[in-house]
């Protein structure tokens, strides 16, 4: 499947802002409004993963709220396909699925709704998030979607902070591409 040469790469990489010490000191946040905020840069990224995922099979696009949301729901419009929301606790009305995982200080909690691929027998699934950290809250998406018995073909991130080493334990789950490495 096709990727991004590196000049397409810088291209990509530099609609998006640095933001020092937010939401906390020293932390480096990627601020992606700039890109959304880019019709350009917007259409590039989306006619990417288009052609990525065009012919990869998939019944569904999991988003994780909520910049999952902002790229899975128009590639799952492109390609064709459902989406689904992956959310924080209490947000989503039917019934759900929970699961927990570990942040820096404490725990912090994803919901699903139990019947989110029920109009698909066996369907091939696609996560999205902008990012990936520590992996902590994709491991945790990908949990809950083995949970309910789907196929987790890829899981697929703009960003990756490669020296936090979140890929590291995903991979245990399903092959993983982030188009951008920083
Ligand atoms: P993690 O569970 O540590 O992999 O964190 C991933 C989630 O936190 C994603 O949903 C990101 O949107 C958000 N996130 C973590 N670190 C950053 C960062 N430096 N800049 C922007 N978003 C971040």
């Amino acid at each position: 499947m096709n990727k991004l040469s590196n000049d397409e790469k810088k291209y990509l990489l530099s609609t998006i802002r640095d933001v020092q010490n937010f939401p906390k000191p020293g932390i480096l946040f990627k601020d992606i409004t700039t890109l959304l905020g880019d019709k350009d840069a917007f259409k590039f990224l989306l006619d990417h993963l288009e052609n990525r995922y065009k012919n990869a099979n998939l019944d569904y696009i999991v988003g994780i709220e909520s910049r999952g949301f902002i790229l899975g729901a128009p590639l799952a419009d492109r390609l064709n396909i459902a989406f689904v929301p992956i959310r924080k606790p209490h947000k989503l009305p039917y019934m759900t699925i929970s699961q927990k995982y570990s942040l820096e200080y404490g725990f912090d909690e994803i919901e699903m709704h139990v019947d989110a691929f029920e109009k698909v027998q066996n369907p091939n699934v696609l996560l999205v998030d902008d990012l990936i950290a520590t992996g902590g809250t994709a491991k945790a998406a990908c949990e809950l979607i083995r949970e309910v018995g789907a196929n987790l073909k890829e899981a697929c991130f703009l960003l990756n902070l490669v020296d936090l080493n979140g890929t590291k334990e995903l991979e245990k789950y399903c092959p993983i591409y982030s188009i951008l490495e920083v």
